[in-house]
């Protein structure tokens, strides 16, 4: 059997390094059977998805040199590779016009309002199944026809069996995983606005791009007993479908970004070595035989066994990943460190350089006047924490106060950083709580540059960055104790 297998990211956000992972796992098993890694942009919910996510995927995955053989950007002869593209050119609608000539979906004609007061009312009465109630699963079929025909909305619903249970051995667990159809809803297959989604389109994907095997997050088996059935009623034969264990924060959490940094490009910009990082995502899923740390993509490709890989939530442990950095680091020749450091300066410069002119006089300032743009941590004397007027314990007080602003405001999403959302956040706080503003902004600028002096505030806080600046207050906070 020819191995062909995918990943199939939806360009919504940043680039994800469970995404690098899964990308990595996918492209040894290619390559250890000589087969090909395809990349899909799944982009069906057009609302969520960018053209400048879209570009980052292909962006983080080459510079990963996770280089995949078809795709939207490189081409292959059985694309198109991104599933807007897919619509456009008609794929999906006549699998859903075959389904429910075939009895297996059927037309669903209930308005929204129905479906909210629906669940209202599951939710009222502790609803064990939560779900969509099957209303109009039993329509006569030529009633449901006379009133597509008359132009009524509707959406396309699969005919999920009503019992039994669902298996399947998954080879990487030990047991099979099962589920019971009465607890399966009647997926929306096709939407009203004629838009598959994604489960779907990617069964349909799946098989017209040949797919052998698809491997994915375990977060992904929940929607296994749908595909398996979407596969069966369209007559496909059904790609082996494998769910690996999902990426974890050290204490079992699924991996977030509050606790590690998840955007690939993050660890681009960070000077993150590439290989270093290939390196340690591969140690997660996957130990050596020799049990070697190091090890570089060639060397994973030769041990790498998709049965041998670790399903019981692989944690990614940052201090792990910065030792394997090092070692990559230091092993540089003398050129390649140079243009390692070059890279680093320049990804960033551009952006920073309006905030430095005006403080350096010769191309060699810059070395001093931004030191704190590109370290990890910046040392905080608690005589530059405190203002006058303040004690320690006030400053505290108030570098507290603004964690909790910062840290809510990023519990319910928001997520933007710059430098007038930070004003008027950082401002209205210092309002609430009446601090004097020379008070409060004083710790902040020791805060984020180590220094009573910098460049304007909150463009400062807005350029350091929301994870360093975080972790500089939590540093901060810790000196003050
Ligand atoms: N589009 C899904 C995602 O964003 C793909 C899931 C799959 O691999 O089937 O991860």
């Amino acid at each position: 059997m020819t191995v062909r297998v995918r990943i199939a990211p939806s360009p919504t956000g940043d680039p994800h390094v469970g995404t690098a992972y899964i990308a990595l796992v996918n492209y040894c098993f290619a390559r250890k059977h000589g087969g090909q890694f395809i990349l899909r942009i799944e982009d069906t919910d057009q609302s969520r998805c960018s053209e400048s996510s879209k570009q980052a995927i292909f962006d983080s995955l080459k510079w990963l040199g996770l280089s995949y053989d078809e795709g939207p950007d490189v081409g292959g002869d059985r694309g198109p590779y991104v599933q807007s593209e897919r619509v456009a050119a008609g794929i999906y609608q006549g699998h859903v016009d075959r389904l429910i000539a075939q009895g297996d979906a059927y037309r669903c004609f209930c308005t929204t309002e129905r479906l909210a007061a629906l669940r209202e009312e599951q939710k009222a009465a502790k609803a064990t199944f939560f779900g969509y109630d099957r209303h109009c699963r039993d329509l006569d079929p030529a009633e449901s026809q006379r009133r597509a025909d008359a132009g009524e909305t509707f959406v396309v619903r699969m005919k999920a069996p009503l019992e039994g249970e669902f298996a399947y051995q998954d080879r990487l667990r030990k047991n099979p995983f099962t589920k019971q159809w009465a607890e399966i809803d009647d997926q929306v297959l096709l939407k009203s606005d004629g838009w598959p989604t994604y489960h779907l389109a990617a069964v349909v994907d799946d098989h017209e791009m040949g797919i052998s095997h698809v491997i994915r997050a375990e977060e992904w088996l929940n929607s296994l007993p749908k595909h398996v059935w979407l596969n069966e009623k369209l007559g496909f034969t059904a790609p082996e479908y494998v769910h690996v264990g999902l990426l974890r924060n050290p204490d079992g959490s699924k991996i977030s970004k509050r606790k590690n940094p998840t955007n690939i490009l993050w660890y681009k910009q960070r000077g993150f070595v590439p290989a270093a990082l290939c390196n340690f995502l591969a140690t997660l899923g996957h130990s050596h035989p020799d049990e070697l740390e190091k090890f570089d993509l060639d060397e994973l490709i030769r041990i790498f066994d998709l049965d041998r890989l670790n399903v019981a939530g692989p944690v990614f442990d940052m201090q792990k990943l910065e030792h394997l950095q090092g070692l990559y680091f230091r092993e540089l020749d003398d050129d390649a460190m140079v243009g390692e450091i070059h890279r680093c300066i320049d990804e960033r410069i551009h952006d920073l350089l309006p905030l430095l002119r005006e403080r350096m006089v010769y191309g060699g300032d810059l070395t001093h006047a931004a030191s704190f743009f590109y370290t990890d941590h910046v040392s905080h004397s608690v005589a530059d924490l405190v203002p006058k007027g303040w004690d320690a314990a006030q400053t505290k007080k108030a570098l507290e106060g603004l964690r909790s602003v910062l840290n809510k405001a990023a519990k319910k999403g928001d997520l933007s950083w710059d430098s007038s959302w930070l004003e008027t956040t950082i401002r209205g706080f210092g309002e609430a709580k009446e601090y004097k503003p020379k008070q409060l902004f004083m710790p902040l600028r020791v805060v984020a540059s180590g220094r009573r002096e910098s460049p304007p505030l909150f463009d400062t806080i807005a350029l350091v960055g929301r994870l360093a600046f975080m972790q500089r207050l939590e540093d901060a906070i810790l000196a003050l104790r």
